[in-house]
């Protein structure tokens, strides 16, 4: 079977693009697909070191387009799961190295042998998010509960719709429960029906997200035991068509007013 090609997006940055593609690899991977997450961020590489696979680089995207190396030479595999691959950024050139058609390309070579290609966009409405789209059979948009992100999610929504991509989904990062309850933040459900496309993951606020990064090894590659690696998980499942619950923030008692939102505008 084909894979399905999913690009993560945001308008703007620094919101958890890079955290996202690593771990929902990961996850999918843990899950028994066959994943390749690729590092569109050219000139900013940071999807390897995420990864921890800076070291095992040789060649990167722009190597594969301008034919310096066939497509298969320039994946990475992780060391931890055979199922998952990097296709890395190169680090030295700039995004106008990159055209859609190129990345429409690039996906349809890997279509084959994978079940998912996760694509990693840059921040911004500019060249290196329409190289990213191109090849989307859908599109994540990752957002924070905070107005200026969300506003500049609005936007890309806009551009999709206009591009006639899509379907694009939304997942909140960086939630801080007590924040939303004393009304300090936007709740998840503000943002939902601001958007107004479907939540398929809220992701809470967590300093081993940071840690984790630091030493290249995703939250999701431990035991599913924290709140957050179970949230990357229940993603993955939801993006392989799985009905799964928005459980770990009702464990955490919190947001129930989310559930309540959903319950009385959903079926
Ligand atoms: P982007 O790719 O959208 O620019 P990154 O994934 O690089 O964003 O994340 C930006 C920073 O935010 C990183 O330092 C990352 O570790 C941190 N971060 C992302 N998601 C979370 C989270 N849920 N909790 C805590 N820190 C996070
Ligand atoms: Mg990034």
């Amino acid at each position: 079977m084909a894979a399905r090609v999913i690009t993560i997006t945001s308008g703007k940055g620094g919101v958890g693009k890079t955290t996202l593609a690593a771990n929902l690899g990961v996850a999918l991977a843990r899950q028994g697909q066959r994943v390749v997450v690729v590092d569109a961020d050219v000139g900013l590489r940071n999807l390897d070191v995420m990864l921890g696979l800076e070291n095992r680089i040789v060649y990167d995207l722009v190597d594969v387009i301008e034919k310096r190396c066939r497509l298969r030479q320039a994946l990475v595999r992780d060391r931890r799961l055979s199922e998952l691959f990097l296709l890395p950024a190169a680090q030295t050139r700039d995004k106008s190295a990159v055209r859609p058609d190129d990345m429409v390309s690039v996906c349809e070579n890997l279509r084959e042998q994978h079940d998912f290609i996760l694509i990693d966009s840059p921040a911004g409405i500019e060249q290196g998010f329409r190289y990213a789209i191109a090849p989307a059979d859908e599109i994540i948009i990752v957002t924070n509960p905070e107005i200026a992100a969300v506003r500049d999610a609005d936007r890309v929504i806009g551009l999709i719709e206009a591009e006639e991509q899509g379907p694009a989904q939304l997942i909140v990062n960086r939630v801080k429960p007590d924040m939303i309850r004393r009304g300090e933040m936007l709740g998840i459900a503000a943002v939902v029906e601001l958007l107004a496309i479907d939540l398929i993951g809220v992701v809470p606020e967590d300093e081993a997200i940071l840690i984790a990064t630091n030493q290249g090894r995703p939250i999701a590659l431990s035991s599913d035991s924290s709140m957050t690696g179970r949230a990357f998980h229940n993603i993955a499942r939801r993006l392989r068509g799985e009905e799964v619950p928005f459980l770990t923030l009702r464990e955490q008692g919190v947001l129930e007013w989310l559930f309540r939102f959903m319950r009385s505008g959903g079926d």
